[in-house]
């Protein structure tokens, strides 16, 4: 590595995050003083307490073991072989490889009664990928226990609870969230057929019962140019790195142009084999982000904009390639379900922030914004690390395995499980869940928002 002065990158100043967070750590305080105490649990909620409390075990082993045996998207077969024999363990048939995704799984436990035409189905999440190179630095570990804890415990709950509720709980192993939306190849493999509403929790630095998820999409831009010798005969050529340079040039000026939280990043992949060659070849990866579908769709028409100019001005011809990972859709976040979350947070010490508390600053994406554009959905985030700590960083990661990581997925499987259990015992809060889904548009997937009106 670098070791003189000159050859270090200069250290990127932390003045704005620090600012941020002293803003915060005072708007914190003023929820946290105007929080009500919180009521009382109900018998059911004080069972599903007591059966997470059971599983502490599991949960910690859970939580060390895929923190240990770290892997990437659809490759997840130790750890959705680990999460599935637990399950199995209880006394549960999971399906393993559900709805065509090898690493993906499924069990569900249903009232005596249950039909499906009258009684609710809950969907709870768990997802188990970590990130290539750096392991669990999302801290997936976390939420799987969480997910899997849930599930276990609430079953146990319903087994025992004198006046069962009727309907029916899914755990669903979701694989490939990093970059790879694997929940939308489970949907269209028809995971959410028959479910009304899903919910799962992630590690984070903060506790937020509804926060910022961008919606996502990816392109391949590939140019093509004229090969030709570049000192004894350039004119002859078309140069695909000129291409892949203009564009990027123009991806940065139109950085100026786009709404604030949009988010644009890209890398140039392939630039050409040698100087002394005109490069026929280059091609660049891009994200383009943005917090509505609408505006995520309008930034990808001027990402191809910019293509096409630089094509224009090099002399090459170019392809655009979108989505060859399926877009992640923003989440919507069903705040009625989201403040269920919050009183189960408060009965564990945690106030769990509002929307709009965190800046939207602090947003990234998840491939749960595809689920929660098709049923009622939550995806809070539950504190496991300092607040200065972000995700996707070895910070994180160690914070992934401490004891902060063990609480939050105690606490998220308390959470989820009495939220669940809410949705199949209180009609009226899934009325109410449906209520404010069908206001926000309904459902809407992927292809009909692609393809439908949506489309300018
Ligand atoms: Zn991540
Ligand atoms: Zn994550």
């Amino acid at each position: 590595m670098a070791d003189s002065p000159e050859e270090h990158p200069t250290v990127p100043s932390t003045a704005y995050l620090d600012a941020m967070h002293r803003q915060l750590e005072g708007d914190i305080e003023r929820v946290i003083e105007a929080a009500v105490a919180p009521t009382a649990p109900t018998a059911a909620w004080d069972l599903i307490e007591k059966c997470v409390e059971d599983l502490t075990d599991t949960l910690n082993h859970i939580v060390a073991d895929l923190h240990a045996h770290p892997e990437t998207a659809f490759e997840e077969y130790r750890s959705s072989a680990l999460l599935a024999d637990i399950i199995e363990e209880r006394g549960f048939t999971v399906t393993r490889g559900a709805y065509g995704v090898g690493t993906a799984f499924e069990a569900s436990w249903q009232s005596p009664d249950f039909d499906e035409s009258k009684h609710p189905t809950v969907a709870i999440l768990a997802e188990y990928d970590a990130l290539p190179g750096i392991g669990h630095a999302c801290g997936h570990n976390i939420i799987a226990a969480a997910g899997v804890g849930a599930f276990l415990a609430l079953t146990a709950a319903l087994q025992r609870i004198e006046t069962v509720p009727a309907g029916r709980i899914v755990v669903l192993g979701t694989p490939a969230e990093e970059g790879h939306t694997g929940k939308e190849y489970m949907i269209r493999g028809g995971a959410l057929d028959g479910v009304d509403c899903a919910m799962m929790v992630h590690g984070f630095g903060y506790d937020i019962a509804s926060h910022v998820w961008l919606g996502r999409r990816s392109a391949t831009i590939t140019f093509e140019g004229v090969p030709a010798h570049a000192s004894a005969s350039p004119f002859m050529g078309r140069n695909a790195l000129d291409a892949a340079t203009l564009a990027y040039q123009g991806l940065g000026l139109l950085r100026q142009q786009m709404p604030p939280g949009d988010r644009l990043h890209a890398i140039i992949e392939d630039g050409g084999d040698s100087p002394n060659v005109i490069p026929r070849h280059a091609s660049l990866n891009l994200y383009v982000r943005s917090g509505e579908v609408e505006t995520l769709l309008d930034l990808s028409r001027r990402v191809d904009d910019i293509m096409q100019g630089a094509a224009l001005m090099s002399g090459c011809g170019y392809r655009v390639e979108w989505d060859l990972n399926p877009m992640s859709l923003p989440v919507r976040n069903n705040e009625v379900l989201a403040q269920r979350w919050a009183r189960t947070q408060s009965l564990r010490g945690r106030v769990a922030l509002p929307a709009g508390v965190v800046p939207e600053t602090l947003a990234a994406s998840t491939d749960f914004g595809n689920i929660s554009h098709l049923v009622p959905g939550i995806h809070p985030v539950i504190k496991v690390s300092p607040d200065d700590v972000v995700l996707h960083t070895e910070a994180f990661r160690e914070w992934s395995i401490s004891d902060n990581a063990r609480t939050a997925a105690a606490d998220a499987a308390v959470g989820l499980a009495q939220t669940a259990f809410d949705v199949l015992a209180d009609p009226e809060l899934l009325d109410a869940a449906r209520a404010e889904f069908a206001a926000a548009g309904g459902a809407k997937s992927v292809e009909q928002l692609l393809s439908g009106e949506h489309q300018i």
